[in-house]
């Protein structure tokens, strides 16, 4: 089934991390009661004035950075208009024209471009549950009005696996930098896929269909995956595509039919006149770059290419901005980038497994300390994890609970000496190669050193000793 190309297209909502709402200052939080976080402006009451959180707009501006958009000097919020009874007032406000943010790019693995056409800012509607036809239709206007930004890429997909690459691109850059939560089980992430095909080369886009609101990476995936093979068939069918939008039934693994799709002019979109233009100097976007942290990518790079790290590594290290900055932390008290690598990923994750949101039990400064008596054989690997037991349900530094349960036994300086004394009579080919060049020799007579006492000797205090006596 080679025959046709596949086009895909997304649009992705994300719901911005403010304390309140986009026009008007009630909370905005997930899990409030029903309408509690509600008022005239976000129920649409008739002439209720918005007035715009500039936070939200910052929090779009950060995104376009995210992504290399160019960030506009004049934005402006039009109304979209269309009427549904989770959006009281008949319009939502969004952006046409001039959008905040243009452009923008993201590369894949596989080193292929995907472009990003715009991200905007505009508001969320409410939430309906549909009861029972005898109970009806329960509305909730407390997401009415949460800050959304809308990320439209190019037609630039061919697979549910570039998308699927993509969408945690997206979602780890915007967690990253603190934009949104992305927590997709509570809405705050969301995809609408546009999808045709056409004949394979061609340069005439087929008729695409849109599939809205899809709130997981793998529901996506299967929704892709259902509607490519649905389009393929109506078309070796001698069948036509219709632009419709199509609902996607998780549960049923299958779509159907909503409503005829519109394009944006049957919207009517205009320019809000109860806001005004929003007005983006240099300064304000420095000054957003200037709280920018580096993005997951980028500290991939840097814990591959200047800490030597495998990719491997680099990818569980990224996998979160709090575990990134922990281990970063770790590496400015401890500069041993794969030994922190290794207690994290291996000793440290067991320990907080299968928990979506953690901290790790032991500080930095701790878990450092643990590592180095481990690494200067002060103590072995085993009881290096017992340790770390003990500092996490103690609380107490591994400095102390070393000494309080005798943890570190090691060879006195005394022994030490006696053992390189008795190396340097039988040894005088040694001695003179080590006047010579000493760094040649010395790792020879540390290795005789540990053999000699089982490894029970600091190997610091055994090259000082050696650079004293020889
Ligand atoms: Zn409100």
């Amino acid at each position: 089934m080679e025959e046709f190309d596949v086009v895909i297209g997304l649009e992705i909502h994300a719901e911005l991390k403010t304390k309140t709402k986009v026009f008007c200052s009630c909370k905005n939080e997930f899990g409030a009661k029903p309408n509690e976080n509600t008022c005239p402006v976000c129920t649409g009451m008739p002439g209720a004035l918005p007035i715009i959180n500039k936070r939200a707009v910052e929090l779009c501006i950060k995104a376009g950075l995210c992504f290399g958009c160019t960030i506009s000097h004049y934005a402006v919020m039009e109304r979209k208009n269309y009427f549904y009874p989770d959006l009281a007032k008949a319009y939502q406000i969004s952006q046409m024209v001039y959008p905040i943010c243009v452009g923008g790019e993201i590369t894949l693995k596989d080193g292929k471009v995907k472009r990003l056409n715009r991200i905007h800012l505009e508001e969320d509607a409410g939430k309906l549950t549909h009861i029972s036809r005898a109970t009806g239709t329960l509305i909730d206007y407390n997401r009415g009005g949460t800050p959304l930004i809308e990320i439209v890429t190019e037609p630039d997909f061919t697979s549910p696996e570039e998308v699927d690459e993509f969408l945690k691109r997206v979602r780890e850059s915007l967690v990253y930098a603190d934009i949104a939560d992305c927590k997709m089980e509570e809405g705050g992430m969301r995809c609408d896929v546009n999808l045709s095909l056409k004949p394979k080369g061609s340069t005439i886009l087929g008729t695409r269909t849109e599939m809205k609101n899809l709130n997981s990476f793998k529901s996506v995936t299967r929704a892709i995956e259902y509607e490519i093979k649905r389009q393929k068939e109506i078309l070796l069918d001698g069948g036509k595509i219709i632009q419709e939008t199509r609902k996607w039934d998780d549960a049923k693994g299958k779509n159907m039919s909503m409503r005829s799709k519109e394009d944006s002019q049957d919207y009517r979109y205009f320019p809000d006149p109860d806001i005004l233009p929003i007005s983006i100097t240099d300064d304000d976007i420095e000054s957003i770059k200037s709280e920018m942290p580096v993005l997951p990518q980028k500290r991939r790079e840097i814990y591959v290419e200047k800490y030597g790290l495998p990719e491997y590594d680099a990818q569980i290290l990224t996998s979160s901005k709090y575990i990134s900055d922990y281990f970063e932390t770790c590496l400015k008290i401890y500069d041993s980038p794969k030994k922190i690598s290794n207690w994290i990923m291996g000793d440290l994750l067991k320990l907080v497994k299968g928990r979506e949101e953690f901290t790790f039990p032991i500080e930095e400064k701790y878990l450092c300390e643990i590592i180095k008596m481990v690494e200067e054989r002060l103590i072995n690997k085993n009881v290096g994890l017992q340790l770390m037991n003990d500092v996490i349900e103690t609380g107490k530094s591994p400095a102390v609970l070393a000494k309080e349960n005798n943890l570190i036994v090691v060879i006195s300086e005394e022994e030490i000496l006696k053992i390189l004394n008795a190396f340097k009579e039988e040894n005088s080919k040694v001695v003179q190669d080590y006047k010579v060049q000493p760094e040649k020799v010395i790792g020879f007579i540390v290795g005789h050193v540990m053999k000699s006492t089982g490894g029970k000797a600091n190997p610091a205090i055994v090259k000082e000793l050696i650079k004293k006596i020889f």
